[in-house]
C-alpha cells in the first residue's frame, strides 16, 4: 500500500475544479518530441505526419453528478457523452475521427438498459462521421459512468489552441447561449412536480428548445467547415462547456489579453428571453453562468471581420484589449462590469 506521507487534509473545494487540475498536474514533463501541447487546451496535440497532427481529449460523466436518469433517457445521454468529446476536438478547428468508450454500471442495469445507452452512442458516431474503436467495461458499486476519448485530425497549421488571442481581435461565438441550462431548471422543476402528483403531465411545450439542448445539444461541426470555407483561422478557440464567463476567462488568461464583452451582443433565443422572465432570473447571468451550450468561442483579426459579418451562425460579442485593462462585461446601461468565473464547478455547489 502507498503511504500517505502528507497528514495535511485539504479540501478540494478550497482549489475548485481549475485549481485541482493546475495543482495536481504542475511540474508534469512531457518525454516525447511528438506532445505538441499537453494538459492545458480543448484537447492535447500529438504530432502525427507531417502535414497532420493528432488532437485528443477525454471527458467523464458520473450518474447524479453529470446526468440524472429521472429524466435522461439513456439513448440521449449515449449520445450527449459523445457530443462533449467531439466538441472539444471541433474546439481545436480539427476533424473528429475516433473515439473509445468506457463505461462503469451496475447491476441494477438490464442489458437492455444498455443496449439504448448505445443506440445513442452509435447514433452520434453516424451522424457525426466518427470510429467506435475500443474502451473498457467493468462493473460499479453505486451509479453509472461514463468516459470517452475522443480523437481527431488537422493539418498542423490549422490547429487553434486557446493561446494565440491577440490585441483588437474579434470576439466571436457561435449560435445561442444559456438554453441547456435552463432546460435543466425546466427538468428540474418537472421532476419535483412528479414526485408531488404522479399524475400531473407536464407541459414542455413552451420549453422545447431548451429542454432539447440539454437532453440533445449538438457539437460544432458545421463551424469548423465554415471556417475553413470562409477561409478563416481563429487566433484561439475554446468550446463553451462551463458557461461565458469561465471560457473567456481561460482564453484571455492564456493568451495574455484582456477583452470587453458586449451584454446587448450576446445571443439569446426567445424561449431563453421568456422564461428568464418567467423564472424571474437575468438571462445575461444565465449566459455568462449557465453551461452545456457546445457553442465555440473565438477570437478572429479585424482583417477577417468581412468574411465573417453578417453569417447567422456568427455573433461578434466583443474585441480583445490589452492584458492590463482586463476582462469587462459593457452592459446595456454602458457600465463595465469585471467578469468572474461563476461558470459551472462540479466541486462547488452553489455559485
Ligand atoms: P474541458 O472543459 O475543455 O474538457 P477541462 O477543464 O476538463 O477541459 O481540462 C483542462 C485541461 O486539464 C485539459 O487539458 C485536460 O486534459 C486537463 N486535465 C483535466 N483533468 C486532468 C487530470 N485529472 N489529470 C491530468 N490532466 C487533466
Ligand atoms: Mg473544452
Amino acid at each position: 500500500m502507498l503511504e500517505d506521507k502528507n497528514p495535511q487534509r485539504t479540501a478540494i473545494t478550497e482549489l475548485g475544479e481549475f485549481g485541482l487540475i493546475d495543482h495536481l498536474t504542475q511540474n508534469i514533463k512531457l518525454y516525447h518530441k511528438t506532445s505538441i501541447k499537453g494538459i492545458g487546451d480543448d484537447a492535447a496535440i500529438i504530432s502525427g505526419t507531417s502535414e497532420n497532427q493528432k488532437v485528443i481529449t477525454t471527458d467523464l460523466l458520473v450518474e447524479g453528478v453529470h446526468f440524472d436518469l429521472s429524466y435522461m433517457p439513456l439513448k440521449h445521454l449515449g449520445y450527449k457523452a459523445v457530443i462533449v468529446n467531439l466538441s472539444d476536438v471541433y474546439a481545436m478547428n480539427a476533424t473528429a475521427t475516433q473515439i473509445t468508450v468506457s463505461i462503469a454500471v451496475s447491476n441494477r442495469f438490464p442489458v437492455e438498459a444498455l443496449e439504448e445507452l448505445y443506440e445513442g452512442i452509435k447514433t452520434a458516431c453516424n451522424i457525426y462521421q466518427v470510429d467506435l474503436v475500443g474502451g473498457d467495461t467493468t462493473s460499479s458499486t453505486s451509479g453509472l459512468v461514463i468516459s470517452i476519448t475522443a480523437l481527431g485530425e488537422a493539418r498542423s497549421e490549422e490547429i487553434v489552441q486557446r493561446n494565440g488571442a491577440k490585441e483588437n481581435d474579434l470576439l466571436v461565438m457561435t449560435g445561442d447561449i444559456g438554453a441547456a441550462y435552463l432546460g435543466l431548471q425546466v427538468l428540474e422543476r418537472e421532476k419535483q412536480v412528479f414526485k408531488a402528483n404522479p399524475n400531473a403531465q407536464p407541459d414542455l411545450e413552451p420549453y422545447s428548445y431548451l429542454v432539447e439542448r440539454q437532453l440533445k445539444p449538438e457539437a460544432r461541426k458545421d463551424i469548423i467547415a465554415l471556417l475553413k470555407e470562409l477561409k478563416v483561422i481563429p487566433t484561439a478557440m475554446i468550446d463553451i462547456s462551463d458557461g461565458l464567463s469561465s471560457e473567456i476567462l481561460h482564453l484571455t488568461k492564456q493568451s495574455n489579453v484582456g477583452c470587453h464583452i458586449y451584454e446587448d451582443k450576446i445571443p439569446l433565443d426567445p424561449q431563453v428571453i421568456a422564461t428568464c422572465e418567467e423564472f424571474n432570473m437575468d438571462s445575461t447571468t444565465i449566459a455568462l453562468s449557465g453551461g452545456e451550450d457546445y457553442e465555440l468561442l473565438f477570437t478572429v483579426a479585424m482583417e477577417d471581420f468581412p468574411k465573417i459579418k453578417g453569417n447567422p451562425n456568427l455573433s461578434v460579442i466583443g474585441h480583445i484589449t490589452k492584458e492590463s485593462e482586463g476582462v469587462h462585461l459593457i452592459t446595456r446601461a454602458n457600465t463595465k462590469i469585471p467578469i468572474i468565473a461563476k461558470g459551472w464547478n462540479s466541486f462547488k455547489d452553489s455559485e
